[in-house]
């Protein structure tokens, strides 16, 4: 803690890692000989850095950036970038940190790493947006490569910012280089699927531990928070897989349609017009808006928490449970408290937590670096094809696992211990680095 002070993000993370550890360092003395855990704590480089940018009128602002690159055991650092007012240090560790485990999970060859800027893009341009993306490129390009560091999007950073990013570093560096950024355009070397692929990911994580216990998502309720990228394809293959998703949000409000989130209006409003929830129940007025609602107040079967860190919170986890809910699959990142994943334990509610459930976005981005690498493009349906794939093998890597340290059922020890499992071993075979 005094290393890091006032970074409670990340220490939230590395707590929760360390909690499932215990058995392992029992097992497995070389780890502690090693010191793996102290390195696998400390970043291997954090790089911070100014970015100068003019809006429209010709106001001059100023945005601090972020890149920490966590570790390349098992190979180039690889994860988002996150544009959003409440990013510092301490929250791009604690995604950088998940990230290690989380690619290690997907069994691809990715170390893990992040980014981010404090800038807010919301009412902003697309020129400004553009300005701001140039800007920060000017400096982070001189780290990147594609075997190096291979950033893609996150929260305030989908296929436009990646566009500006890809441009501005193909600008200065003169070099074609897809496989440095993911989540590119299709025309531009992005991957089918990568667009849908941590919102599909998570939905067939879920589906898996339901099977575990002899149910499915067919006919039950569920609750997505968020209305992005993830949010809106989970809802997508929720929908598909017969699931019924009557309630979403931004950090605005809540919408409330009893009848089932109409996907296409939802598509319309975020992703086209680039406007706030609210507006879905001006435009269909058999829904319900409620300005700044609680969306875990709402009655479900299955919820998955598809926003931020922390918006599950132990009160949200009894007001589910009162209300039924048996299974909760983590979209975002490390969006339920401790507190609220205790309770779900104690209750028996199937719990999924994101390092494991919503790895599917990145396995994917591993796969644009394939098609990159080999100068391919793969079908829609192939690629989905290798995502189930991956995300199966997630769960049962982490459902075995959990099983094998006697903790069976728990995933949260189960994605912790196999993904430091990996990452560890390459780290003692690879000497003092
Ligand atoms: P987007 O920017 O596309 O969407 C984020 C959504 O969450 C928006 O609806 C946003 O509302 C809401 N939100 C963001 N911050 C807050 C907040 N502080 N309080 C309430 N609501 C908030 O991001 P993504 O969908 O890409 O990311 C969502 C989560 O999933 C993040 O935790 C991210 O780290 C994680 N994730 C994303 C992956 C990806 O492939 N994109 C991969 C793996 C994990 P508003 O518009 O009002 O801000």
């Amino acid at each position: 803690l005094h290393r890091n002070p006032g970074e409670t993000e990340f220490h939230q993370a590395v707590r929760e890692v360390l909690e499932s550890l215990g058995p392992v360092l029992v097992k497995y003395p070389e780890f502690a000989d090693y010191k793996i855990i102290q390195r696998i704590c400390e970043p291997e480089r954090q790089i911070i850095f100014r970015v100068p940018w003019q809006d429209d009128q010709g106001v001059v602002h100023i945005n601090r950036a972020f890149r920490v690159e966590f570790n390349s055991a098992l190979g180039p650092y690889k994860g988002g970038m996150r544009f959003h007012p409440s990013v510092y240090l301490g929250i791009i560790k604690f995604l950088g940190f998940e990230q290690i485990f989380k690619n290690a999970l997907t069994s691809l060859p990715i170390g893990g790493g992040k980014g981010g800027s404090d800038f807010d893009p919301k009412g902003r341009s697309d020129r400004e947006i553009m300005r701001f993306c140039q800007s920060l490129m000017t400096e982070l390009y001189r780290h990147l490569g594609e075997n190096t560091d291979v950033p893609a999007g996150d929260i305030g950073v989908g296929q436009r910012e990646i566009g500006y990013l890809f441009g501005q570093y193909k600008r200065i560096t003169n070099r074609y280089e897809s496989g440095v950024l993911t989540g590119k355009g299709l025309d531009w070397g992005g991957s089918r699927a990568r667009t849908e692929a941590t919102g599909y990911g998570v939905v067939f994580f879920l589906e898996e531990m339901l099977k575990v216990r002899a149910d499915s998502l067919d006919g039950k309720t569920c609750v997505v928070s968020g209305s992005g990228n993830v949010a809106i394809h989970a809802i997508e293959k929720i929908q598909e897989l017969g699931g019924r998703v009557i309630a979403c949000s931004d950090s605005n409000g809540v919408i409330l349609d009893e009848g089932g989130i109409d996907l296409a209006l939802l598509k319309e409003i975020k992703e086209i017009e680039r406007r706030r929830i609210k507006v879905y129940a001006e435009r269909k007025p058999d829904s319900l808006y409620t300005e700044n609602g609680g969306i875990w107040d709402i009655p479900c079967a299955l919820a998955l928490p598809c926003a931020t860190q922390n918006e599950l919170t132990e009160k949200d986890a009894r007001t589910l449970m009162a209300n039924g809910c048996i299974a909760v699959a983590e979209g975002a990142n490390m969006p339920t408290t401790p507190e609220a994943i205790e309770r779900f334990f104690e209750a028996g509610v199937a719990f999924a937590p994101g390092k494991a459930a919503n790895a599917g976005g990145v396995a994917t981005s591993a796969l644009e670096m394939q098609q990159n690498a080999s100068r391919d493009s793969w079908s829609f349906e192939y690629t989905e094809a290798r995502l189930r794939e991956i995300m199966t093998s997630i769960h049962s890597t982490c459902f075995e696992t959990a099983d094998q340290f006697g903790q069976s059922g728990n995933y949260v020890v189960g994605a912790n211990i196999a993904g430091f499992l990996k990452v560890g071993r390459a780290m003692v075979a690879m000497g003092l680095i």
